[in-house]
């Protein structure tokens, strides 16, 4: 059976819809209040970038005149039309979609919305780099580096200290053609980590992948 069709907001409940919108705290894609027409707790917004501009309305800054998408995924009600896009937006991550595929209803976005719920459920590789000791006997693990779906790597330790001595000891490491990496470089700094760490006694493992909730805690001793 195929969904039923989006509607646009009912006048009764637009000025709440659009009040809602307005007053959501800054949070991309979802927006947590109760739908005006379904009482569902979420709903959702889209923005798309068009002329660059730099304009402030009522102390909010704005960086592109674009077009807006609001939506429920439970009852298909929607609004679109064109906006300014907020400051905000660019600091977000944002649905998995490409701008041919926007039509004036949401059904992409709808449908992106439905892939990341999806992803979120599913358990997750992610590359890691663990730095170890090494005593003569023992080989401990002293910080893992992470690399997040977000894109940004995270450090593991066992308690603040450790982790702040780890990530000052990789601060920059040096990489091809004398350019430094930091931890901004994703995947590309993990992997200089070994080439760069190989003491005997403290030493970085090469690049692995690991189920990212086990990544994601070292036990405590
Ligand atoms: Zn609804």
């Amino acid at each position: 059976m195929p969904p039923p069709p989006w509607t646009s907001t009912p006048d009764t409940t637009r000025s709440r819809w659009k009040e809602l919108f307005a007053t959501a705290p800054h949070g991309c894609v979802d927006v947590a209040g109760a739908c005006p027409v379904c009482g569902e707790a979420q709903l959702h917004r889209h923005y798309q970038l068009g002329r660059s501009l730099a304009r402030v309305v009522d102390g909010e800054y704005y960086i592109s005149e674009g077009r807006v998408w609001e939506w429920c995924s439970a009852c298909r009600t929607y609004e679109h039309g064109t906006a300014l896009v907020p400051l905000w937006w660019n600091y977000y991550l944002h649905l998995d979609i490409e701008p041919n595929q926007l039509t004036a209803t949401p059904d992409a976005l709808e449908e992106a919305v439905q892939r990341r719920r999806a992803r979120f459920h599913e358990p997750r590789q992610v590359p890691v780099v663990e730095m170890r000791s090494f005593d003569g006997t023992t080989e401990e693990v002293v910080a893992r580096f992470v690399l997040t779906i977000t894109g940004q790597v995270v450090t593991i330790a066992r308690t603040e200290h450790i982790r702040q001595v780890a990530d000052k000891r990789v601060a920059r490491v040096p990489g091809a053609r004398d350019t430094w990496l930091t931890r901004d470089d994703g995947l590309a700094f993990l992997e200089e980590l070994p080439p760069n760490l190989r003491g005997s006694r403290i030493f970085a493992t090469k690049v692995f992948e690991m189920d990212e909730t086990a990544a994601m805690t070292l036990p405590t001793q």
